[in-house]
């Protein structure tokens, strides 16, 4: 039998513990940054000057700095929702109004989405037109900040609100194994979004054309012939309208696969970098990253609903966390709102196997192209960036997917050349 006091406690101590924890490595990155300030690492001292990586310290300072501001703002605002009792009132008013379980906890999910989005708002705001701004990158203009908020909004309602109706209808009614029909149901979900993201969704926010025929064209198609890779088509997007920064993806799976390069992506690149960066994405999905990565989100929303299931016949966890009323959706939303609490430190496990993968990728793309090329793109894509090349070494064990930038030239570097 457990306590409501005492999880409060445990809940209490976990915030603490990850609020620290994320405080301290922005500290540390700042230190260790402007310790590295004032001279370039001397393995990039041909390759970018020392303005170039002083605006990348300048930069990444400027956002971690930053970034304290929306951490606080977070932490306090789930003590509000939580043990200030600010879920418990919203749960109240709507359960006034007598709709019964399913359409109360729509709205009352609904409008703490919405009430977070915009409370979120301010530092996006100041994130988009003041700090990207005042490093050169932002492109976004008020009209298309204010576009893409009405799209996301109507995007998520028409995709979310009849997910959340299912998924509270299974709990409601499907007895003891709810959570295995829901797992069904948000697995195929996420099958079904990422068959359609290439060619349904992700058109809804940028302009897709097909990379017009020449000789970058000439050369994608024969890296692509040489990895016996199909794909629907070579797509460049409009970054542009949104950010100077650069970036090439690959997405959708089975017929429905696109290879999508930002305008600004081509623009940094030449052709021997581009097909470079391209056998590094090619070298994600021959080497099943890509079935790895979505294999493991499946057991991860396994093992959440499994814990869910079993926290919702609790009462320590509604009453822990500051809701008089046990209910599914509070069930739902509590969940949701709390487990990254208990789940920042399992960061670096992820960051770590998301480097194994991209230093696979960096091998394969040795393999089909050039080494020296994917260095030179790399180079470049720091530069243009702005991003460090001496990040605080624990605090990019937390955080960052790829490993920092010298590690990874010094592995490229060590590559076996291609033969002929
Ligand atoms: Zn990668």
């Amino acid at each position: 039998m457990i306590e409501s006091s005492s999880f409060t406690l445990f809940f209490l101590f976990m915030l603490a513990l990850s609020s620290i924890a994320r405080l301290w490595l922005s500290f540390r990155q700042v230190r260790h940054i402007s310790q590295h300030r004032a001279s370039v690492p001397p393995a990039f001292a041909d390759k970018i000057t020392l303005e170039d990586h002083q605006k990348a310290a300048d930069y990444t300072i400027a956002k971690v700095r930053f970034g304290r501001w929306p951490l606080a703002y977070e932490i306090t605002l789930l003590l509000l929702w939580t043990l200030g009792g600010g879920l418990n009132w919203l749960d109240q008013q709507f359960s006034a109004l007598a709709y019964g379980p399913i359409v109360t906890g729509i709205l009352v999910i609904l409008s703490f989405t919405v009430i977070s989005a915009l409370l979120d708002l301010p530092f996006s705001i100041y994130s988009t037109f003041v700090i990207e701004q005042r490093f050169g990158f932002n492109r976004t203009t008020v009209k298309t900040f204010i576009l893409d908020i009405l799209k996301g909004g109507a995007l998520a309602l028409v995709l979310g609100v009849p997910l959340i109706y299912v998924v509270l209808i299974l709990m409601e009614q499907a007895g003891q194994a709810w959570w295995l029909y829901a797992w069904l149901v948000l697995t195929g979900f996420s099958i079904l979004m990422m068959w359609a993201y290439p060619t349904w969704i992700a058109p809804i926010f940028n302009k897709f054309e097909p990379l017009e025929d020449g000789a970058t064209l000439q050369r994608i198609k024969q890296l692509l012939e040489r990895c016996g890779f199909s794909s629907n088509g070579v797509f460049v997007i409009d970054g542009s309208k949104r950010s100077s920064h650069g970036n090439a993806y690959f997405s959708g799976f089975g017929k429905n696969k696109r290879i999508v390069f930002f305008d600004t992506l081509l623009k940094m690149l030449d052709d021997d970098q581009l097909e470079a960066v391209l056998a590094h994405e090619l070298g994600h999905f021959k080497k099943k990253h890509i079935v790895q990565s979505m294999m493991i989100s499946f057991a991860t929303t396994f093992i959440g609903l499994a814990v869910l299931a079993w926290l919702m016949k609790t009462d320590w966890f509604y009453h822990g966390l500051g809701v008089s009323t046990k209910s599914t959706y509070m069930a739902l939303l509590l969940f949701t709102l709390v487990v990254p609490v208990f789940t920042f430190i399992l960061g670096p496990v992820m960051s770590m196997f998301s480097r194994k993968n991209e230093f696979e990728a960096d091998a394969f793309a040795a393999e089909q192209t050039d080494a020296n090329h994917l260095v030179q793109a790399l180079v470049g894509l720091y530069r243009e960036n702005a991003s460090t090349l001496t990040p605080d070494p624990l605090y990019s064990a937390f955080y960052d997917s790829h490993p920092p930038a010298p590690v990874r030239i010094a592995h490229l570097n060590a590559q076996p050349q291609q033969q002929g």
